[in-house]
């Protein structure tokens, strides 16, 4: 069959060859991925293009190399018997009778572009990118990544949510991170921000009537990079009118789940919730990885009465890990101590959980002596511990505890990346603020200035410093195995509780009308109530695809330091630019 990929060079892909093609000239086009001799003249030639391989058996294939780029032209036959290849999808074919039209030669690419490419060093892949593309697996990521991006479009445009695009040269805004700027040439001394994301703009979008606005938006964040972040990542953005929270939560379940449909082939139903509350307390962490369990348990009543010392605390939680005490060596407790004083705590309780002589069960440890009987009882009674088990203890603030055991939870337990299929939830009900500076006494964003809190919470904004932090906002997080992929919030649209939010930041009305003045005063011409969201492209479709790391699923990403081995970003520029710019460097600090 003719592919409707065909043009004037190629009739067929060479990956989609095969019986029914038989007897059928053909011309295919691609790279020399390889060459095997097969007698004096003869040579079979795998024949590359991102649809896969085909075999063409050539004559006088003497001046063909490696990743040439050619046209073969021949008569599709059946491999001879014997010959076949069921790894192949074409392995059942060969194209034979072959004439060979050299379009471009290459050198010896600097890494194979085969499976083996896994282990080259990145940056050498980042540097030859245009190769590492080649390979089969960056053709998969990156196709199925426009899959998501076409299924999240129809889904989005089926919602009637309108796409609009927004500046990317604009004054800053207020996701919390650290600006790019760019030098304005008309305005000497001038910035333009590059958007962190397109926040205000969506709003505005909601004063104008737009109703529901979305957009495939590229968002800018000059923030330590990390597996799972790049200076410029790609969110779906969106936001709705007369909406509340289920509304958004809603609408973004159809586009995630018609995301996930197109790389998995089933969508996903309603996604559950969990408040903000709940995950720390049981997972300890704003974004649990669900797939494993091992929670942690609330253990503080049962030593409410300790003599142990290390155990007076507001707050005790402990985890269990199952059957894990033959293989945890008393090496592994101590690194696990440390790393727990790394995270915060002041100690780490370990136990093992063993079989007294007498049948009873006995815990090994080394504060064991410390604790009564009942408390002993009461810890394997509460955590369920088994023979076998080792269980881990963390007595401090609640928050400090739930922040540790989360991570060792994490640590102990947490699945491979490609393991333990897609467990989507909506954690919902964040604090409205993240903490209170303990000089200034002022409160700071959790999420951005314009999050709504609960109404039931409104009074607890007069507060003290604990009911401000009990505050709850309409805010919710969208977590895929343990990663945020994204939040939004109910938006502040009264122009009484902005201020007092301002207010309680320690933004003066002459700041905010500086940073938002703008959307302060287009707020005041009717801003219909209005709610949104934004969830990271690069994040899922990196989850979907089992991989670990964002890179895998961008064309052109920066390494972690922030560099592009294949461009040289950043790069000086020309002192004349630097003029027209009306700038001048400092020398370089030491
Ligand atoms: N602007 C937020 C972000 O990019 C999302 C939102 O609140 O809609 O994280």
């Amino acid at each position: 069959m003719t592919s409707s990929t065909s043009t004037f060079l190629r009739t067929d892909q060479c990956g989609e060859l095969g019986t029914e093609d038989v007897g059928r000239t053909v011309s295919v086009c691609g790279w020399v991925a390889k060459r095997r001799e097969h007698g004096e003249h003869l040579a079979f030639i795998d024949l590359r293009d991102h649809t896969g391989v085909v075999q063409c058996v050539v004559d006088g294939a003497a001046d063909l190399r490696s990743e040439y780029v050619v046209r073969v032209t021949g008569v599709v036959r059946p491999r001879p018997e014997g010959t076949i290849n069921p790894n192949l999808a074409t392995g059942a074919v060969e194209v034979g009778e072959c004439t060979v039209e050299i379009l471009s030669v290459a050198e010896a690419p600097p890494f194979p572009l085969d499976d083996r490419a896994a282990d080259v060093d990145e940056t050498v892949r980042l540097r030859y990118r245009y190769l590492d593309l080649r390979r089969e697996d960056m053709q998969r990521n990156l196709r199925t990544r426009a899959k998501v991006n076409s299924a999240i479009r129809a889904a989005m445009d089926a919602q009637r949510f309108v796409e609009i695009e927004t500046p990317m040269l604009i004054a800053s805004t207020p996701e919390g991170a650290r600006d790019f700027v760019v030098p304005a040439r008309t305005k000497p001394g001038n910035f333009y921000a590059l958007p962190q994301s397109p926040q205000l703009f969506k709003q505005l979008c909601m004063v104008g009537g737009v109703d529901r606005y979305y957009q495939i938006a590229r968002c800018f964040r000059d923030e330590d990079l990390r597996a799972d972040r790049q200076f410029e990542f790609s969110q779906l953005d969106a936001e709705m009118s007369f909406a509340s929270q289920d509304d958004v939560l809603g609408a973004i379940t159809v586009a995630v789940s018609a995301a996930v449909e197109a790389v998995t082939g089933s969508g996903i139903d309603d996604l559950p919730r969990i408040t903000w509350r709940d995950a720390m307390d049981r997972f300890g962490s704003d974004k649990p990885d669900v797939r494993f369990d091992m929670e942690l348990t609330e253990l503080t009543d049962v030593f409410a009465s300790t003599e142990f010392n290390a155990f007076k605390a507001p707050s005790i939680k402990g985890i269990r890990h199952p059957g894990a005490a033959a293989d945890t060596t008393r090496r592994r407790l101590d690194d696990l101590t440390d790393d727990a004083k790394r995270w915060g705590a002041k100690g780490l309780v370990w136990m093992r959980v063993e079989q007294g002589e007498d049948g009873s069960v006995t815990l090994n440890s080394p504060v064991a002596k410390f604790l009564s009987d009942a408390e002993q009882a009461g810890l394997v009674e509460r955590l369920g511990a088994q023979v076998g088990d080792v269980v881990y203890i963390v007595a401090d603030e609640w928050a400090k505890v739930c922040h540790v055991l989360g991570l060792l939870r994490l640590a102990l337990g947490r699945p491979p990346v490609n393991e333990g299929g897609f467990n989507f939830l909506w954690v919902v009900d964040f604090p409205l603020f993240e903490s209170v500076d303990p000089v200034s006494g002022r409160p700071v964003s959790a999420h951005h200035p314009f999050t709504m809190p609960h109404e039931e919470d409104w009074e607890l904004l007069d507060g003290s410093p604990d009911e401000l932090l009990s505050v709850r906002s309409q805010a919710y997080d969208l977590v895929l195995n343990g990663w945020e992929l994204g939040s939004g919030s109910v938006r502040i649209h009264r122009s009484d509780i902005q201020s007092r939010i301002f207010e309680l930041l320690g933004i003066s009305q002459a700041e905010a009308q500086v940073k938002f003045g703008f959307l302060l005063d287009a707020f005041k011409f009717g801003a219909p109530p209005h709610a949104g969201f934004a969830f990271g492209i690069d994040r899922l479709v990196a989850l979907l695809m089992g991989e670990e790391n964002i890179r895998e699923v961008i064309a052109f990403p920066k390494t972690q330091s922030g560099g592009d081995p294949l461009t040289g970003a950043p790069t000086p520029i020309d002192p004349v630019q630097l003029d027209e710019l009306g700038l001048r460097l400092l020398p370089p600090s030491t």
